[in-house]
Order: structure tokens, then sequence, then C-alpha cells
């Protein structure tokens, strides 16, 4: 069993022990006979940092505990140090603060949710960049957050002592405890928030909750079991709250607007954004109704039919399908042979119901020239092409077949 320094005191960052096993690869690590290292447990994420030997500086990047209870420190590098060997350990104090501020932060809000709505905590995640615990609840009301985050924050201010305990199984059973853990071990080490909170747990937390500095609920949303609330506290939240200012400040300056008008702003852009498609959307119409009369009046009728073969510079793929679908519409002697160049090199071919060709087969065709994919039915198809190079002449020799 490796003895935890962290039991006792959560700010002891420095440390001398023992090695007690040393494993060379392929995932070189070390077991010690005493740690102030945490390992990834009840939720909280472990610890990193430095051993330090007479012969230089292993960095830990991962640490974990075993079933019979030894801590393992994976190190970044290879190692082989005899049991035995002396070292100095330092983990990285920036880090285990924000995991003391975070940690500690969730046992106030999870008595938060009690104290007020007696609802429990079933688990608790830290991340990197958030933190979040489920609720066993059914329902979870804007109000109900906000009145627990309030609660928080007070006995965040408060500055209430945050004490260890430890106790055996029997005498925990009569204090009311919060939550017990499923263990076999008698001894329980319980973390105290003065006439708060009363749990058992193996984390690291700060003396005060002063120290947590202040708690965040952001994003809650239903899970399978119940709620989870996302939270972040101490710095963390300080950073986060940064970063949203930062965001929507940009956000603001788009809209020349104060950041309090911003969802106002996009509510107007969006009404915008959605009255031009209307209007867009009819002129397009009408600007192919006036363009297929135009072409259909200036195509002569050869056969009993029109054939109307065009290629435009630059033209959105819906466009000329409009234009097809006007031309076949206005005249039922219409064949269409239309292509762009730009911005995708596309075409589309059409014929008037009742007209004898296959547009479907005449576009597979002409895909087999020029490269492209596509198809469609007999009176309609379409195809986007590799290049618009030679469109004109494939063009000209279909319609020259067409006529024939
Ligand atoms: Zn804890």
């Amino acid at each position: 069993m490796t003895d935890r320094l962290y039991y006792h005191d959560s700010f002891l960052y420095d440390f001398e022990a023992e090695v007690r096993e040393s494993t060379p690869g392929p995932k070189p690590a070390l077991v010690l006979d005493r740690t102030a290292f945490y390992p990834t447990s009840g939720g909280q994420i472990h610890d990193t940092g430095v051993i330090s030997t007479k012969t230089g500086k292993l960095k830990v990047t991962e640490v974990a505990d075993t079933e019979d209870g030894r801590i393992v420190h994976y190190l970044e590098a290879p190692v082989d140090l005899k049991p035995g060997t002396r070292i100095h350990g330092q983990i990285d104090a920036r880090r285990r603060r924000d995991h003391m501020q975070q940690h500690t932060g969730q046992h106030v809000l999870s008595a938060a949710f009690i104290r007020l709505f007696k609802i429990p905590t079933v688990s608790f995640h830290m991340g990197d960049d958030y933190c979040s615990i489920d609720l066993e609840t059914p329902n979870l009301t804007k109000d109900q957050i906000e009145s627990a985050e309030r609660l928080a924050n007070e006995i965040v201010l408060e500055n209430r002592p945050v004490e260890i305990r430890f106790v055996t199984r029997d005498e925990a059973g009569k204090l009311g405890l919060r939550k017990i853990p499923p263990t076999e071990r008698d001894e329980l080490r319980l973390i105290a928030i003065q006439d708060f909170d009363l749990t058992a747990c193996g984390g690291t937390h700060v003396r005060q909750t002063g120290q947590i500095g202040c708690i965040i609920l952001r994003k809650s949303e239903k899970v399978r079991q119940g709620w989870r609330v996302e939270f972040i506290a101490g710095q963390r939240a300080v950073a986060t709250a940064r970063k949203d200012f930062t965001t929507l400040t940009e956000t603001a300056s788009l809209f020349s607007a104060h950041i309090y008008d911003v969802p106002q702003q996009v509510r107007k852009s969006q009404e915008e954004i959605r009255a031009l498609r209307k209007q867009r959307e009819q002129s397009q119409e009408e600007l192919a109704e006036a363009q297929a009369a135009a072409l259909l009046a200036d195509t002569p009728e050869s056969n009993g039919r029109k054939l109307v073969v065009r290629t435009f510079a630059d033209r959105e793929i819906n466009l000329l399908k409009l234009l097809a679908q006007r031309l076949t519409r206005l005249s039922p002697q219409a064949v269409a042979l239309l292509a762009t160049r730009a911005p995708q090199p596309s075409l589309v071919f059409a014929q008037s119901p009742g007209q004898p060709f296959d547009m479907s087969a005449l576009i597979k065709q002409t895909i087999a020239t020029l490269g492209g994919r596509g198809g469609g039915s007999k009176d309609m198809a379409q195809a986007g092409l590799a290049s618009a190079d030679g469109i004109e002449a494939v063009l000209e020799s279909i319609a020259a077949t067409l006529r024939s």
C-alpha cells in the first residue's frame, strides 16, 4: 500500500520518498512508499509533476490507483531505479489547485441541490475544460439551477472551514452522511464543510470554501438517469468568463451593438435574411420566366420543335434548372441544352413532355466525353462536370444530332 500524503494535506506539493518498484517499459512507471500525487479516482483526474533523483528529473504524465492500494506514477521516459532509491517528488501545484477548486466546488454544489430540493448527485465528472454532476431527478428548472448556484456561492463567500476526518464505518453510519461509498475498508475519510455538508471522499479539497473562489453553473441537459449540470469553479471560472466576454464582444462588434443587444440583433438579421431569400426566390422565378420567353421567341422552330442551346459564363445550377422548367412549361415544343462554366461547371438538359428524346441518356453520353457525375429522367437530367473545357463544342454536336 502506498502512503497517501494528500489524504492529510492537499496543499503538500513537495515530498521525499523511496522507490518500491520500477517498471522500465513499455509503459515506464514507478511505485513509491509514499506520495503526494493524486491518482485518477472518484471523478477527479490525476496530478502531474516531476520526480527527481540524483541522476535527473522524470516527468510524471499519469497517476493511477491499483486494486491492492498501490499508486503507480507513469513516466514520460524509460527508467530503471533500484528499490530503496531516494527521490524528491513535486506535483504541478497550479493543476492541483484547479482540481481542488473544482472538486470542493462540486461538494458545495451537490449539497446545495440536496439542501434546496433534496436532489441527490449520482456522479461527478472532471474534465480538462469543464466539470459536471449528474443529478437524480426527472425535472430540473432554470430557477432551481439559479437558486443552487446562488446558495453555493453564498457558502463560498462565508469562507467555511473544510475539514478532513477519519471515522469507522459504524461511526459514519450515525453521522448522516450525504454519501457513503461501497467499500470493504473499515476506516472512512470524511470531508466536512462546516454546518453544510458531510460526505465520504478520497479526493483533494481546499481548506476554506473561500478558496473555491466562485462556482458558475453552465449547460444543463437531460441524460438517461436524470439531469447533467456543467459547472466551473475558481480560476477556471474566471478564464471562462473572460473567454465568453471576448466572444460576445467580437459578436457584438459585428452588429455595432452592445453585448446585451446581441440576441435581438441576431433575430433581426435572421428575419432580414428570410425576407431577402423570399424576395430573391421570387426575382429568380420572374427572371427565369422572362428569359425563357425571350429564348423561345429567338429560337426558330425546326421539325416541329424549338431547340434552345445556351452556355452561361456564371450561373448556379438551380437557376439553370429553373430556366429549363420554364422553357419546357411555356412551350410544348421545347428541348433545352443548358450549361454553365462557373461557379461549378454544370449541365441541365430538358424537354417538354411528349418530345421523343432521352435527356438522361444524353447526359450520360456527355459525361462520358467531358467527365463528371449526373443523371435524371427522360424529360430532365443534370450533371456536374469536372471542367468547363469543351462544353460548347459538345453541346453543339449533341444539338446537331437532335436536329438531324
Ligand atoms: Zn471530494
